[in-house]
């Protein structure tokens, strides 16, 4: 008989593994508490258009230079040729009141070149022992300063992770320096080796023509069971397998299966696999943000992709995307669209405030890092939130991880995914999901 895997969450790491699992021939049921799939990859609309509720753009090269996860994902969908990429247009750093292009020759901001007024100074171990961890800052902040860690690494680390650079973890916010640093004894050589490994050609980062949702929604289209509006309550052993609380407190249904991918956010699936003697989740903290989207009749705003804001600057307001200077698809005559997020990992009383008292501190602090009197008045907003959204990976999470994992395999066909585990990127969120749905593809002895 067919055998039948659940996978829970519907996000894009539990699209992948149902897509694979259904490749390989299985009876997949795809669960989802939402009323649709995508989870963090969402497209709505703004004046007409369509505008991302969420993720923006995936990485178009995978860890080894080939393809990303995202890309094959998205030939796998048929959208291979509504893949696009950004205009050339670079990104600035709002510092002293000015914007300043982001420097070249940086890895996420820390500059390969040694700065003379900071000594690089040589130690006669290697930077990390092999398989250890610490945070960026704890890494940077003594050889290449305060200011580079303050103005530079912490805004790019923010942009993805909205989070802080002296309490994520090198290995994964950084995992080719963290890699390089176990053979380095100085920053300088362990940059110049991690920019080393094979680069790919071409745009770095692409999006989905029509929006990310195109892909999500493809994925989906081609599953036989998805269940929207579903909550996954508790999981328990049944059989050789396991059985699953569906539903409402007062109208529970049950779901059984062979095998279970859990691709939910780590507080979800550390309720779900309490019901499991001798299971636990893994312990992570997540930021939440909120996104801004403003429609501005036609504004002529710096020739730029967006900006960054450094905490140390003072505003809410952390990155702001200019998105048809940055994407030319979504150009429209007499519109001009751009995102500001606000909301940064254990500061995020700004995000109590009502939309529109949101909208309103957005747009007067726009105003002030544009240098310009008011912005006018926009032809719509709107605004997106994500509460406990973005994982705060602090050191050593790989090392929980892994133990999570060697657990799990001891009970039947189990396993977790998404990025809660494997990394915040959408191609790595995808990775993680192919990998769930072969470890239960080998729990299964499929
Ligand atoms: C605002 C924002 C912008 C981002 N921008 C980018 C970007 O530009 N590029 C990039 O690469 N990454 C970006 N990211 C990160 C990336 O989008 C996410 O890390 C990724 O989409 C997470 O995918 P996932 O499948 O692991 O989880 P999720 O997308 O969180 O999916 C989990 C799913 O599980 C469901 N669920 C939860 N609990 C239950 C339950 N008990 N029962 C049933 N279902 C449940 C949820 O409804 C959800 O659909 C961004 C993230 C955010 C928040």
């Amino acid at each position: 008989m067919t055998k039948r895997v659940v996978v829970v969450g519907g996000g894009i790491a539990g699209l992948a593994a149902a897509q694979r699992l259904l490749e390989r021939g299985l009876d997949v049921v795809l669960v989802d508490r939402g009323e649709r799939t995508g989870g963090k990859l969402r497209t709505g609309t703004l004046a007409g258009g369509p505008v991302e509720q969420g993720a923006e753009s995936f990485l178009m090269a995978g860890p080894d230079g080939g393809p990303s996860a995202a890309v094959r994902l998205a030939g796998a969908a048929g959208l291979a040729g509504a893949v696009v990429h950004p205009t050339p247009a670079r990104a600035a750093v709002a510092i002293d009141g000015g914007l300043r292009e982001l420097p070249s020759g940086t890895l996420m901001g820390i500059p390969l070149a040694e700065d003379p007024g900071v000594p690089d100074v040589s130690s006669d171990a290697p930077l990390l022992p092999p398989g250890g961890d610490l945070t960026v800052g704890e890494l940077v902040r003594p050889r290449r300063g305060d200011a580079v860690v303050d103005h530079y690494v912490e805004p790019l680390l923010g942009g993805v992770y909205a989070g802080r650079a002296d309490r994520l973890s090198l290995r994964m916010a950084l995992p080719k320096l963290a890699a390089a640093a176990e053979r380095s004894h100085t920053l300088t050589e362990a940059l110049r080796s991690a920019v080393a490994a094979p680069a790919s050609r071409g745009p770095v980062f692409g999006t989905i023509e029509g929006g990310m949702s195109r892909l999500t929604d493809a994925v989906t289209a081609a599953l036989p069971d998805v269940r929207l509006g579903s909550t996954v309550r508790e999981l328990r052993r049944h059989g050789a397998g396991w059985r699953l609380t569906v539903g409402s407190t007062h109208d529970p249904g049950f779901l059984d299966a062979d095998g279970v991918v859990l691709a939910v956010p780590a507080a979800p699936a550390a309720r779900l696999l309490s019901t499991v003697e001798g299971l636990a989740g893994v312990p992570l903290e997540y930021a939440s943000v909120a996104l801004v989207a403003l429609a501005l009749p036609a504004t002529k705003l710096p020739e730029l992709s967006g900006f960054l804001v450094p905490a140390t600057e003072g505003f809410a307001v952390k990155a702001v995307t200019f998105f048809d200077q940055k994407w030319a698809h979504l150009h429209r005559p007499g519109v001009t669209l751009l995102r500001a997020s606000v909301g940064r990992h254990g500061d995020e009383q700004q995000l109590q405030r009502t939309d529109e008292n949101l909208v309103a501190l957005v747009r007067h602090e726009l105003a002030v890092l544009l240098g310009v009197d008011a912005l006018p008045d926009p032809v719509a907003g709107a605004v997106y939130r994500w509460g406990g959204a973005l994982p705060q990976y602090t050191p050593n999470h790989q090392d929980r991880v892994r133990t999570l994992r060697e657990t799990l395999r001891r009970h039947p066909a189990i396993a977790v995914a998404g990025a809660a585990y494997d990394g915040v990127g959408i191609p790595a969120c995808i990775t993680s999901g192919w990998a769930a749905a072969d470890a239960v593809l080998e729990g299964l002895g499929e």
